[in-house]
């Protein structure tokens, strides 16, 4: 087996100062198991150090390192070169920002107005019920927690939205869904109703096309297309 691939990068790159677009190829060699944000550097390090793009814990936990290898949205610290050589069956890819919000530069993103949507449901306890005095904390039974522990993994990494097919300029996309759909199924929350006109609402459940996308995307392996079937069927 090779211990290193040589492979070819077409990185799609933005220049805001010039207002400039184009697709910069670079060509390295590549250890089996770098990873692509060790590729990225790796070329920042070595070649090109302008070359933009985001990254935090590296350990698929903080979701800011996703971006589209091949088209597929992907979170970058979890795909080994080795791995995207084997997926996609060649040692060429193309790396694009995700197309969930204006691009700042190159591959990185406005993730404050990717967030915009996600504020729109307010992903926190808004009006938690009541407890008795001597209760230090909230307690959920395992069989209900069982319900929506699965949506409460969700990263916000975007990835699911970009892969979303409903092209409707104002739907919520799935992970703002689901960040709705956590709070509604949470028995510490009692506001419940404003969560509900959200996700009932003209930009909600019902611009959903049932694609599964979400779900076959998403790096934390979150059935998404099944929590909002559940609200499509008044069933959370
Ligand atoms: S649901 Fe999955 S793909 Fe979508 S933002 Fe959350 S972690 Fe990412
Ligand atoms: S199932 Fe719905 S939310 Fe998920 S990708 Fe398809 S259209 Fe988008």
């Amino acid at each position: 087996m090779t211990s290193t691939y040589d492979i070819t990068l077409n990185v799609h790159r933005y220049d805001p100062d010039k207002e400039r677009k184009w697709i910069q190829t670079y060509q390295l060699e590549a250890g089996r198991i770098m990873r692509f944000v060790d590729v990225l550097r790796k070329i920042n390090d070595t070649d090109d150090s302008t070359l933009a793009w985001g990254s935090s814990c590296e350990h698929g936990q903080c979701g800011t390192c996703s971006m589209k290898i091949n088209g597929k949205p992907l979170l970058s610290c979890e795909l080994l070169v080795e791995n995207a050589v084997k997926y996609f069956g060649t040692t060429t890819f193309t790396v694009e920002p995700l197309d969930v919000a204006p691009v700042v530069r190159d591959l990185v993103v406005d993730t404050e107005k990717a967030y915009e949507r996600i504020d729109r449901v307010k992903p926190y306890i808004i009006n938690p019920v009541l407890q008795d005095e001597d209760e230090m904390e909230h307690q959920i039974s395992p069989e209900t927690l069982e319900r929506y522990v699965d949506a409460t993994r969700c990263i916000n990494c975007f990835c699911c939205v970009s892969a979303c097919i409903s092209s409707h300029e104002n739907f919520l996309g799935p992970n703002a869904m689901l960040a709705a759909i956590v709070r509604i199924m949470d028995p510490r929350e009692q506001e419940k109703q404003e969560r509900l006109d959200c996700l009932y609402s003209a930009d909600g459940v019902y611009r959903c096309h049932s694609s599964q996308a979400c779900s076959f995307v998403c790096p934390k392996e979150i059935d998404v297309a099944h929590f909002i079937a559940l609200a499509k069927e008044g069933a959370l």
